[in-house]
């Protein structure tokens, strides 16, 4: 199971952390979020270790954050993977 946390304020430090584009669409972002891969993911934490991904979305993509979670998911390793980082 993959928790993607989400809260309606996201607190100073984590705002701050904002991605001025969109991890989908490429628009201008509005909202930054947190992933949390699960222990069966590509991205998992090594074992003992706590993973966390600070990604941005849209309104436009987060207002459809439930139907596009799966696609967050893969774009996230998808960049991951491309960066050599997994
Ligand atoms: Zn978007």
């Amino acid at each position: 199971m993959v928790d993607m946390t989400r809260a309606p304020v996201a607190p100073p430090w984590l705002a701050a952390r904002r991605k001025p584009f969109c991890l989908l669409c490429g628009r201008p972002t509005t909202f930054t979020n947190v992933y949390f891969p699960g222990k069966d993911t590509p991205v998992a934490p090594p074992p003992g270790k706590g993973r966390m991904i600070i990604y941005s979305l849209c309104d436009c993509c987060e207002g459809r954050f439930d139907e596009l979670a799966d696609i967050i998911e893969a774009s996230i390793e998808s960049d991951l993977r491309a960066t050599g980082a997994i």
